[in-house]
């Protein structure tokens, strides 16, 4: 029988550390398989360009999400309600979807104990899953984002939502970046007088990104309190998207193998 072959579809791909992650992960439990890059420009082929190829299970990455969610022949989980999915697997011809970055975030988060009542900044399609994974454990989220654009599915999913004109901030224990600021710049996500004052009395922040301090955990930093970057984000989502691949429960030695692959230079 054929090798089976996973893939991460983006555009751009190139910089993707899925592959090195999950072919470690593969190696690690002796899965005749192997993990590829597939830069995909038209999110509108996804389906058949998956199904030509025979793939078996799939990644999608920026700009696809949405596209995969409308081109799936069937949803499951929380990914109904975001819109949008990271993860494909072919049962049997069919595309079955999941969006496994809501539980990979829920998941990074355990390291900081109970948290409440959390501050969420941005409301790009990585903010729509954790807002609704957070509100899935009956955690308290707030959004805040730059502009009013974006808010109408929050609204629409009764999540109390600002943008910076007309923020009235609470006490909030984890505040967490989910917007690009400080991927490629060194901006702060919000302007600094509303961020030193949410920052004051909370305990936590974690920022989607990985791999860099950015400006919003140099400031949590500053503020004493407990930080966390991307990268549990990352590893637990392609965890969960290796468990749907190989049928498998991914044990922490799994998971430890998948890290390294993912640190790997
Ligand atoms: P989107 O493009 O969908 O959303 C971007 C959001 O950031 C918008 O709300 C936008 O606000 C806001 N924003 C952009 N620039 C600024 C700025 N300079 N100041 C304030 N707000 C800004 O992006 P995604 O949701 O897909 O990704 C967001 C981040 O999460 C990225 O940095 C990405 O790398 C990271 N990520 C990490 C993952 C992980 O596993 N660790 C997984 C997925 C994403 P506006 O509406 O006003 O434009």
């Amino acid at each position: 029988m054929k090798k089976k072959q996973f893939v991460i579809f983006g555009n751009p791909v190139s910089h993707s550390k899925s592959p090195q992650m999950h072919n470690a992960g593969l190696k690690y439990i002796n899965f005749d398989g192997e993990y590829i890059k597939h830069q995909l420009i038209d999110g509108n082929t996804i389906k058949e360009v998956f199904l030509q190829n025979n793939y078996s299970g799939a990644n999608i990455t920026v700009p696809h999400k949405e596209y995969a969610y409308e081109n799936a022949d069937e949803v499951r989980g929380l990914a109904k309600e975001i819109k949008a999915v990271n993860t494909y697997i072919n049962e049997n011809g069919k595309i079955i979807a999941y969006n496994t970055d809501a539980p990979g975030f829920l998941n990074a988060i355990e390291s900081f104990g109970e948290v409440k009542n959390v501050l969420l900044l941005g409301a790009g399609g990585t903010a729509k899953a954790i807002a609704l994974a957070l509100q899935s454990k009956n955690i308290k989220v707030t959004v805040l984002n730059r502009s009013e654009g974006k808010l109408d599915f929050f609204k629409e999913h009764k999540i109390s939502c600002f943008s910076w004109e007309n923020f009235k901030a609470e006490n909030y224990d984890l505040i967490v970046n989910s917007t690009s600021a400080g991927l490629k710049d060194e901006e702060l996500p919000c302007p600094k007088e509303i961020l030193e004052n949410i920052l004051k009395n909370a305990s936590f922040a974690f920022d989607c990104i990985y791999g860099k301090i950015t400006p919003f955990l140099a400031l949590a930093r500053d503020n004493n309190l407990m930080t966390k970057d991307g990268e549990d984000m990352l590893l637990f989502q392609g965890v969960l998207a290796f468990e749907y691949f190989t049928n498998t429960k991914a044990d922490n030695s799994v998971v430890e193998a998948m890290r390294k692959g993912l640190k790997e230079e």
